[in-house]
């Protein structure tokens, strides 16, 4: 047997990444290059409101292997309007009396009727999922938490919208899993099979049995490098690696977020998702050729990227 026939060539494909973001403006062929070049096969770019959304359908377009995701963000669930259910004109979403930040520049920025919009763009075939779409409670120094109701109206539209393409969920939860749990379960009719998958997984081991019962694939990302647990987490995420299914897990990097170790600090790269793949190869204590060779598998079913 030739060296050839024993070395495997890698395949990994970066499920989730934001080329489409300001950090990338100037270099991302480079950063798509390199990626490939270092062994990457396949990259999916995910937007996370209309206009990242339609940048992103617009790298895919003129670049092979380059896939992409479109959908509205949690963060953003206040800054889109909802059509109205009573026909007519579409109606602007309001935070409740008494937050801020509201009202008349959203109504000025904001797409009415965007749900049509991106199921416009959800039509083009590099376009392989409905997202990042979901939940987030998580405090953030640069994001007020977003009126739950309305997160929770956003998310359902688009389960809705992905159901009605028949496209997989990818979704983004920060402590919020148990609302979209729940969400999902009264939904489970508007899930397709597979349904999607949760990117950068988070939670405690009962949570994500939940999530695997119903059906979805868990991505993980550059921070199962970090030492200790996450503000506000209770389990450590590599024992959320270790415990979830090879079969089940996709690699993703979040770039340009969540760089992993040893490069934390400095802005995250889709050639990362090999660093993710080997580190969850020593928590499993698997050879990486088979992390390798069963998250590109399902990536690709998951995605449907074999055109
Ligand atoms: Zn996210
Ligand atoms: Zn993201």
């Amino acid at each position: 047997m030739t060296l050839e026939t024993l070395e495997r060539v890698q395949t990994m494909i970066d499920v989730h990444c934001h080329l489409n973001f300001h950090a990338f403006r100037r270099d991302y062929d480079e950063v798509i290059k390199r990626a490939f070049e270092a062994g990457v096969t396949k990259i999916i770019n995910v937007g996370t409101k209309i206009d990242s959304s339609e940048k992103a359908v617009e790298l895919a377009k003129e670049r092979e292997n380059l896939y992409t995701i479109v959908g509205i963000h949690p963060h953003h669930a206040d800054k889109v309007t909802i059509p109205s259910h009573h026909g007519g004109k579409p109606r602007v979403t309001r935070r409740p009396i008494g937050s801020h930040g509201d009202s008349i520049a959203s109504l000025q920025n904001d797409n009415a009727d965007w749900v049509e919009k991106l199921e416009e763009l959800a039509k083009d075939p590099k376009v392989v999922a409905i997202g990042e779409c979901g939940m987030d409670y998580y405090r953030y120094k640069s994001n007020e938490i977003v009126d739950p109701i309305l997160q929770r109206r956003i998310f359902i539209k688009q389960i809705e919208l992905a159901y009605k393409l028949k496209l997989p969920l990818q979704i983004h939860n920060r402590q919020a899993g148990k609302d979209i749990i729940d969400i999902l379960i009264n939904h489970k009719s508007y899930l397709i099979n597979p349904p999607g998958m949760f990117h950068c997984m988070s939670g405690d081991i009962t949570f994500l049995k939940k999530v695997l019962d119903l059906g979805f694939y868990v991505g993980f990302d550059g921070n199962i490098t970090y030492k200790g647990i996450a503000k506000g987490e209770t389990t450590d995420l590599k024992d959320l690696v270790r415990y979830a299914p090879l079969d089940r897990i996709v690699v993703e990097t979040d770039s340009p977020f969540l760089t992993p170790e040893p490069h934390r600090g400095e802005r995250n790269v889709p050639e990362y998702v090999i660093i993710v793949g080997k580190y969850i190869a020593d928590l499993k204590g698997i050879p990486f050729d088979k992390v390798d060779e069963e998250t590109t598998k399902n990536a690709n079913y998951l995605f449907r990227l074999s055109f």
